[in-house]
């Protein structure tokens, strides 16, 4: 199989065309058809000769996500399923931050990436891992759910239509690609199927192409990772160069209700997991997010507040409670509001830095990994 065209940064891409003899204008030229104009297919990069065309394709792949479903409307939150080169499905959801409720643009959008196919940990309230594990997602897999829900969202049609029919744009005359306030996907929160942190290696190229001006041109501070717990890649995501930020899946602040529901807590269990959050947070000086799912009668008991209290004050972190979303199939569902609000004003009290979510989205299955879940399975059944 050909490696892909968009798992490579420019520094790969400028040695590659080096040890070609091609000139080094030609590699933004390209990178502009790949991250700026979201090109289809090599046909499309007029301005690069037809020798280097015929050459990149038989060196490398262009893959491109195919849509298989999409949920929502553009002024809500909108679920994507992709259909990967394999057969295998992801999803990635779009979030406006100003849902134009009356009526005004929405300006900033977050998209909720994948980073695997299915997932390995298993946590017993989430779809994503009821089907367990696939496979790991490639780089240009990761990266291509930015671009495919940009060329979907057709913001940038019509600029790019006039850009596609110019004529061949010539190194003096070449724009950067726009800067990342004229991009849809200004967020990036690494929080739909998989573990991000058990496909490292990817994921970490993945958001280097991402933040790269060159590439998506989005902010590491504006990239969230989140993880259900894995300790040494929390210390290894720490010693990174990039300010990413962290979430951590916690929904338990004691062991004995971690294990219960998530069975990671078994491998690295509370002690350990902070441990690494506090070298994470002394050695990049920056607010790590607790996610804290709300389920009824599992985690919602105001006893959970003080050692969640204790914790995030130790990690310097903010916590985030999220009321759960029903997941078919699942027997767990979601507190009582007036429940929410109860465990929301305990933890405010103990001075903890605290967001509830009303939920965007829960409508459209958007927990991550259900639409997925239903798809697949309704395929199955309709090939059995
Ligand atoms: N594997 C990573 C990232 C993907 S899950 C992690 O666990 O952090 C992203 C977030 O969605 C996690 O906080 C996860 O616990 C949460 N989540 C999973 N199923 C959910 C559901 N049904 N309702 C609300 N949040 C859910
Ligand atoms: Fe995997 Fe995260 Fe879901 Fe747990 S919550 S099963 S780690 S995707």
């Amino acid at each position: 199989m050909l490696t892909d065209i968009k798992s490579l940064t420019r520094e790969e891409l400028a040695a590659q065309f080096k040890q070609w003899n091609e000139p080094a204008f030609r590699v933004d030229q390209l990178l502009d058809w790949l991250y700026a104009r979201r090109a289809l297919a090599w046909d499309a990069m007029s301005n690069l000769p037809k020798t280097l065309r015929a050459k990149l394709r038989e060196n490398y792949s262009l893959q491109i996500l195919e849509l298989a479903r999409r949920q929502g409307s553009p002024d809500t939150t909108q679920k994507f399923l992709w259909k990967l080169a394999d057969g295998a499905f992801i999803e990635s959801v779009l979030i406006p931050a100003n849902p134009a409720l009356y009526g005004e643009a929405s300006d900033r959008h977050t998209l909720c990436i994948s980073t695997q196919v299915g997932c390995a940990y298993g946590c017993r309230f989430c779809a994503s891992g009821l089907d367990g594990w696939k496979r790991n997602l490639g780089i240009h897999e990761i990266v291509e759910q930015i671009l495919a829900v940009e060329r979907e969202s057709g913001k940038l049609e019509a600029e790019n239509r006039k850009s596609m029919t110019a004529a061949a744009v010539d190194p003096a005359t070449f724009k950067q690609p726009p800067a990342t306030d004229s991009r849809l996907v200004n967020n990036i929160v690494v929080m739909g199927m998989g573990e991000p942190l058990a496909n490292y290696d990817h994921l970490i190229q993945a958001l280097k192409i991402l933040n790269a001006p060159w590439g998506g041109g989005i902010g590491a501070r504006r990239i969230t990772i989140s993880t259900s717990g894995l300790a040494p890649q929390i210390r290894k995501l720490a010693v990174e160069p990039m300010q990413f930020r962290l979430a951590i899946s916690l929904h338990g602040a004691t062991d004995e209700v971690r294990n219960r529901i998530m069975p990671i807590n078994r491998k690295y269990p509370l002690t350990e997991l902070t441990a690494a959050c506090e070298d994470y947070q002394k050695l990049k000086g920056r607010m790590i997010t607790l996610e804290y799912i709300l389920i009824a009668g599992v985690n919602d008991s105001l006893e959970q507040t003080r050692p969640l209290a204790t914790l995030a004050k130790r990690l310097y972190a903010k916590v985030n409670l999220i009321p759960y979303n029903k997941v078919e199939d699942l027997p767990w569902v979601r507190p009582a509001e007036e429940v929410c609000e109860r465990f929301l004003a305990a933890l405010e009290k103990l001075d903890v830095t605290t967001t509830l979510r009303r939920e965007k989205g829960g409508d459209i299955d958007a927990a991550c990994g259900q639409l997925r879940l239903k798809t697949e399975r309704a395929l199955k059944a309709t090939t059995l």
